[in-house]
Formats: structure tokens, sequence, C-alpha cells
């Protein structure tokens, strides 16, 4: 029987790569089984193997093998699993109590994670917030908001976006395989629009943020109408899309086009929010100050919170009632949020996820001379991704993402793929990850890449 010692996860999980059984073992294999017969199938997993505890840089599994994580469980454990103060507030806070709610009778740490967002977020401005449960909620609710606010209905995303798996996310989400096929009719009101991918962009990337730019003014302005444009809601880096970057001055055209037409410029932040990228927030590397912002995912170290936050008097646009819900802002959640926030200060994650960038992205770079297979290395902070190409073109080569990833998961190392194409390899490791399992899972990768 193992002891309290080697079941805690958190700070105090060996920070090295084992492996005692084949990648699935007998035990994961056994609860796949289980899972198979009993968990609806439209929930897949990334990698076969279950969890049984995780903290710093390694997911340890049920047969004992420990796992670098370059995932973070998409962009969510920033500040490593079970982090000391996360823990610590969030037991404290289950003590107290679990749940009043929020609408009934609230508690100080629902208005303290709202002041803390209100002091990180990007600009000066009064701002005011309200706290969900999950991203696809947050994204409901600022599109709710800009629609009171302005009287408007129409609702501008972006080809490659992602926003989340409810019914009015889904229309917003570009994708349509795996988040939307068969799930219509989707909600009215959405438009969606180029977006300025260099590595994509028809005319070469010099030319990008100026011609997409140009290219979404003139669709808003002939086709949707401004006087009709509620919101913009954009990713400042985005995520499922493919970790694009947007080509740089792209961004802040389109916010100066929404404030100058009073269209609400939605930035969601729920991957690339709270340190991951290297600054607080991915607008702040163009200065961006959004409307509103939506977080979540690294908010609360693992527990589920989510927020909108944005400018007062946008924000309290809605009557009494109009928002909220059961859980929102539950108080557990609440206290993890202030413990992972506490963390990030400390520790100055910003700071982590530009050294992370620092170590991975030359190893990045130099695999891409190596092999022609990778078109494009982008990304910032901890938030990196190669795209891989059929080489001497630019045609996604979806099979050799799968090969690659699968070939990394064997030898332990947690990736995850993504894109409009699947053929992008993305790096989310935890911004407390050592160096050493940094470099050890680069090693990984380069071997899973020559082994083609
Ligand atoms: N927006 C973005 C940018 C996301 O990355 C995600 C999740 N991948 C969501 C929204 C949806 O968040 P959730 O899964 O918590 O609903």
């Amino acid at each position: 029987m193992s002891t309290t010692t080697e079941r805690s996860g958190g700070p105090t999980l060996p920070q090295e790569r084992r492996l005692v059984t084949g990648i699935p073992g007998p035990a994961s294999r056994e609860l796949m089984a289980r899972k198979l017969a009993t968990v609806a199938s439209g929930v897949g997993s990334v990698m076969p193997v279950f969890a049984r505890r995780a903290g710093g840089g390694i997911v340890e599994d049920v047969d004992g093998n420990a796992l670098i994580d370059f995932g973070s469980g998409i962009a969510v454990t920033s500040v490593g699993n079970s982090a000391e103060a996360v823990v610590r507030r969030a037991t404290e806070q289950l003590a107290l109590f679990t749940h009043t709610c929020a609408m009934v009778t609230p508690y100080e740490g629902y208005v303290e994670v709202c002041e803390e967002l209100a002091r990180l977020t990007p600009g000066d401005h009064p701002k005011k917030s309200i706290l969900v449960n999950s991203g696809a909620e947050a994204v409901e609710n600022a599109v709710k908001i800009a629609r009171y606010h302005t009287k408007r209905q129409a609702v501008v995303v972006f080809e490659h976006g992602y926003h989340g798996r409810t019914n009015l996310t889904m229309a917003l989400t570009a994708k349509n395989m795996p988040y939307k096929h068969g799930f219509g009719p989707f909600a009215p009101e959405v438009h969606r629009v180029p977006m300025a991918y260099p590595f994509r962009w028809l005319t070469g990337p010099d030319a990008c943020a100026e011609e997409a730019a140009a290219m979404v003014v003139d669709r808003i302005t002939k086709e949707i109408g401004t006087a009709n444009t509620a919101a913009i809601v954009i990713e400042p880096l985005l995520g499922e899309g493919g970790f694009i970057v947007p080509a740089r001055g792209f961004l802040p055209r389109l916010a100066e086009f929404a404030r100058e037409h009073g269209i609400v410029f939605v930035a969601d932040e729920i991957q690339t929010g709270f340190c991951r990228t290297g600054q607080w927030f991915a607008c702040e590397d163009e200065g961006i100050v959004p409307d509103l912002i939506t977080t979540a995912k690294g908010i609360a170290g693992g527990l589920p919170l989510a927020a909108v936050t944005g400018r007062a008097e946008i924000m309290d646009a809605a009557h009494a009632g109009g928002l909220g819900g059961t859980y929102g802002g539950n108080p557990v959640a609440c206290a993890a949020a202030l413990g992972a926030i506490e963390t990030m200060r400390e520790l100055d994650l910003p700071a982590r996820a530009r050294r992370i960038e620092e170590v991975m992205k030359p190893r990045l770079l130099a695999l891409a001379e190596k092999h022609p297979l990778i078109g494009d290395v982008r990304g910032r902070g901890a938030m990196l991704a190669i795209e891989l190409v059929r080489p001497g073109t630019k045609e996604p080569d979806a099979a050799s993402t799968a090969s690659v990833a699968a070939a990394c998961h064997r030898a332990g190392l947690i990736v995850l793929t993504t894109g409009t194409y699947g053929n992008v390899l993305r790096f989310l490791p935890p911004l407390v990850i050592g160096e050493e399992l940094l470099t050890e899972g680069l090693d990984i990768l380069e071997a899973a890449l020559t082994g083609l």
C-alpha cells in the first residue's frame, strides 16, 4: 500500500520521467475498458492512460509511469498541479463552506477574484466582472452583455477561431469536425471573417496584417453593417485553430475600427491568459485594451472557474438577474484562483513563460532546419507550436503529425495536436516545469521526428 507521501502529487512529486510499463500499462487498459463501457463515446482522450497524481512538469499514471507534461491539461495547470497555495486556500475554503450560491448569499472570495481581475487585465479604466464555470459560458455571457449594451445583434468571429462547444459558441467556432459536425442548427447572426494567418496568407506574410484587416473592415461595413454589429470576438493568439499568431498590426487595426464604430471588442483569452504567453494577457503584446476579456483555464490552477471582465459601463448594462448561474464563482474555485494568482505573482510566471520560450524556440527552429516536414515554428512564451507540411509545400500533413504525437506518447511525453488541418503540434508545459524536463521533452520530440 502506498504511503501518504507517495500518493500526494503537487510540488512533492519527483520531477523525472519514468516508464515502468508500455504505454498504456495494464491498469490503464483495465480502466479504459471500464470507460468505454460507461462513458459516452463523444468524450475522447488524447492518451489512453489514466492519471493518478500530478505536479510540476510530471503526470503519473495508474501504472506508475511518470510522463513529462507538455499539455497542462490544455493550458490549465500553469501554476502546476495541486500547487501549494491552490491546495491551501481551496482546502481552507472547503472546510468553511462549499456553496451558498453567489446569487443567494455572496461571499468575499468572489469579490476578491473580481478585484484581482480588475487589477490584472489590460487598461486602467473602471472594470467589473462576472464569474462563471467554463470558458464557453464566459464567451456566451460576453456576447449577451455586448448585445445588451449595444442593442445590436451581429457578432463577428474569425476563420480558425475556437470559442467552445455550447450552442452559441459552436456557432462562433470555425472548425466543423469534431466540434460542430451533426450538432446544428447553430445560433444566427454570427459572421465569420478572415484571420491574418501569416504562414498561409496567399500574398505572403508581409502584407498579411494590412490585407486581412482591410477585408474584415470591408465585410463588416458592406455586408453586416457597423450599426448592426454588437461585438468582434477574437483570440489574440489562436489556440484550437493552430496556435496562429495574427500578423502584427491586425489586432490593433481591428480594435481601432471597433472603437470608431461603438462595436464591443472582446478578447477571448481563455487559452492565452494568466501568464501563458509571457505576459499576464496576450493582448498586452500589441498594447490592446479590449472592452471585454474572457478568461478561464489557467485562472484557478485546475478548478472550474471562468470570467468576463470589462468596462464597467458595458458590464453594468444588463438588468439585475439577467446574468448568473447556480455555481458561477463557486467559493472553492474562487479560493483556488486566489491561490493561483498568488503563485503567479510570487514565482513571476510571466518571466517563467518567457524563459520557456528562450529554451524551446531555438531548439524548435533548429529542428525545422533539419526536418523539411516542419513548415512553421510559432507562438509566444509557453504557447509554442510547429506546423507540419509535406516537404517543399504548404500542404498540411495531419498523418505525420499524428505519428509524431503517438511516438512522443509512447516515449512518455504528453503532447497535443491542434489546428484546423490537424497538422500542428502544440506545446503548453506548466510554467513551473524544470528546464531538465523541458530539454528531455524536446529530445523525445526530436527522436520522434527523426524516427518517422
Ligand atoms: N475559448 C478558447 C480560446 C478556448 O481555448 C477554449 C477551450 N479550449 C474555450 C473558449 C472554451 O472553454 P471551455 O472548454 O472551458 O468551455
